[in-house]
């Protein structure tokens, strides 16, 4: 825009000689005069032995003088006047322009070289000025808990493991379904050894410009020297670590990005005492080059918890809301089979807010259950108009279930039946394992296929 507007300036403007005012006023007299041409103050006069004068003309000059408009088209002289408005125009246009490129150059310098602020502004010091997490603040995870010991060993007094010569581990892999507590874990890994916690999402190192991830990488890396000992974190690894060349997903940008952080595990020195711990959801895509020795060699799997790891985060969580003294977590527990930690934190703060909204001083069972089945099935749907004929179909369908599961003797006890609609379903029969199932024998499988017909066949 810039260019072509210029363009059209330079390609009209006709080369002049500035004079003074007088110059022009006897230029007219003389009849030396071919065409005037105003714009604003700038006058410009053509004359007939070639060339152009310029000069600057009192203000209101032309527009306030009829004897000379009279006197020029006597003479045949040819007059244009450019207003104001048009010159304002094309100014504008011409800042416009200037302002567009700009941007865009800014934008480019920004973003392309080191110093731009998305790179800076990223690595993030999480935590800071909250209380520490520990590992008391994450329950249900032993296993990891106890592999992860030993990194805030090292941490705590580098110098043990140094003595003896042994290689210290650069790189922990945390590996398992999302809202299992990777991200807990990290940081109270961080809050035992009381180092610095850096927070990073794998999806930031993965731009639209070539370099920018790569960059960012260096500078988490330098940032994460200057505090000496500490824990960088990369939330989302697969993000980066996608296997290279996987076909049609290879990346350029990607790659260089992988290749830089590949670079960086191997360039600090294990004595350093950085370490990267990384999550993912997706081990299978991952590179393998990062999960060889001296980088991501730590694999530790951090799975859904158990009956009994349900209930140790429960607890942990009730600990931040007020829980009636009649509250049994393990029921709670029991009831939430497949849920994550951080369904389970979600679970007690629903519970809160029923309870809240009940009025009442504490957290009660029944709230929980409350919770539990909006986290589980959804939102009760009050309003859903329904007719009394459906209302009896339901409830002999959930009746049926609920026999059938009651009479069988490899079914798991039944433990609430509803015709209240909730999400998709028009009622629901629940029944409560003892304990977690790991494996399902011909029979169970069996039982829960009678009781699946047994709504239809109560209905008819
Ligand atoms: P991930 O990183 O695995 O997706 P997060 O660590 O971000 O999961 O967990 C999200 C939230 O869920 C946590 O802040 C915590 O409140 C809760 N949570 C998850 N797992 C646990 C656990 N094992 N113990 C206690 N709280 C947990």
């Amino acid at each position: 825009i810039i260019l072509l507007t210029a363009g059209v300036y330079i390609g009209r403007a006709p080369r002049h000689r500035d004079v003074p005012f007088s110059d022009l006023l006897t230029a007219l007299e003389r009849g030396e005069v071919t065409a005037v041409r105003a714009a604003e103050d700038d006058v410009y006069a053509d004359l007939e032995s070639g060339g152009t004068l310029r000069t600057t003309a009192p203000t209101g000059y032309f527009g306030n003088n009829p004897e000379l408009f009279a006197a020029l088209a006597r003479n045949g002289v040819r007059v244009e006047v450019d207003g104001a408005s048009r010159r304002l125009f094309n100014g504008l246009a011409l800042l416009l322009g200037a302002g567009v490129l700009g941007l865009v150059g800014f934008t480019a310098w920004r973003t392309t070289t080191g110093r731009i602020p998305s790179v800076t502004g990223r690595t993030k010091l999480a935590g800071k000025g909250q209380p520490p997490v520990t590992f008391d603040d994450v329950a249900g995870v032993d296993e990891a808990k106890e592999e992860l010991r030993e990194i805030v060993d090292f941490l705590r007094e580098p110098q043990r493991f140094a003595g003896l010569g042994g290689r210290i581990p650069r790189g922990v892999l945390l590996a398992g379904p999302p809202g299992t507590g990777k991200t807990l874990l990290a940081r109270s890994i961080a809050g035992e050894a009381g180092v610095p916690f850096l927070f990073a999402s794998g999806s930031e190192f993965v731009e639209m410009f070539a370099g920018v991830g790569a960059a960012r990488i260096r500078r988490l890396f330098k940032d994460a020297r200057k505090h000496g000992r500490c824990i960088i974190f990369i939330d989302e690894i697969d993000a980066v670590g996608r296997s290279r060349g996987s076909q049609s997903l290879s990346h350029e940008e990607r790659e260089q990005t992988l290749n830089q952080l590949l670079v960086e595990m191997d360039g600090f020195e294990g004595h350093g005492g950085i370490i990267v711990i990384a999550a993912t959801n997706r081990q299978d895509i991952l590179d393998p080059a990062l999960l060889r020795p001296g980088r991501f060699d730590r694999q530790v799997s951090v799975g859904n918890p158990d009956l009994r790891g349900r209930e140790e985060i429960l607890r942990v969580h009730a600990r931040t809301v007020k829980i009636g003294d009649q509250v049994e977590l393990l029921r709670v527990a029991r009831g939430t089979p497949g849920f994550s930690g951080a369904d389970l934190a979600n679970l007690i703060n629903e519970a809160a807010l029923i309870a809240g909204r009940a009025g009442r001083a504490a957290v009660e069972q029944a709230d929980l259950e409350a919770a539990r089945d909006k986290v589980m099935m959804g939102v009760e749907r009050k309003s859903l108009q329904l007719t009394a004929r459906e209302r009896v179909v339901t409830a002999w369908h959930e009746a049926g279930h609920a026999v059938v599961a009651a009479l069988l003797p490899h079914a798991d006890p039944v433990h609430k039946v509803s015709i209240v609609p909730r999400g998709r379903a028009m009622g629901v029969t629940m029944q409560l394992p003892d304990t977690d199932r790991h494996t399902y024998t011909r029979d169970y499988l069996e039982t829960q296929i009678a009781i699946l017909m047994g709504g239809r066949a109560a209905e008819q």
